[in-house]
């Protein structure tokens, strides 16, 4: 094995698998120390390979095909993250805030649910204020600002 390759190890007390430089010393799923020999279930060359080597050696043996087959078209699967396109954002909120421009969670959720967003009513309170979009009045009710 180069120095410059990955292992996907299962610990033997829980079964899980993760991924080590070399043999990793402790289960960063249950902290148990892994022993000297602990199982090596495959060994890639690249942190990309070694994401998909995990995921599939944590997959029930009949689903393991089927995810393969995902995971090697499509390799970002592991970057997505649910964001909201900044465009969009002031626009979200503006649909939410009543004539004084104030929102509240309550007043975010029917928008952030009609526009099929799955981002937490929280979380995009936190970006746009985060974005200076939004101040906080008190602790459910927010000025947008324009
Ligand atoms: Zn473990």
């Amino acid at each position: 094995m180069s120095g410059a390759g990955w292992n996907v190890v299962r610990c033997s007390a829980c079964s899980t698998c993760h991924g080590h430089r070399k043999v990793g010393r402790f289960c960063p799923h249950c902290g148990q120390k892994l022993p000297e020999d602990a199982e090596i279930v495959a060994s890639v060359a690249t942190a990309a390979e070694l994401r998909i080597e995990v995921a599939l050696a944590n997959t029930p043996e009949e689903l393991r095909d089927m995810l393969r087959n995902r995971l090697e078209q499509n390799h970002t699967l592991f970057h997505q993250e649910e964001t909201i396109s900044f465009t969009g954002l002031p626009k979200l909120l503006h649909d939410a805030t009543d004539e004084n421009g104030v929102l509240t969670v309550k007043s975010l959720q029917p928008v952030l649910d009609k526009n099929r967003n799955s981002l937490e009513v929280q979380d995009l309170i936190d970006m746009a204020e985060s974005q200076g979009l939004l101040v906080r009045l008190n602790s459910d009710c927010w000025q947008l600002l324009e």
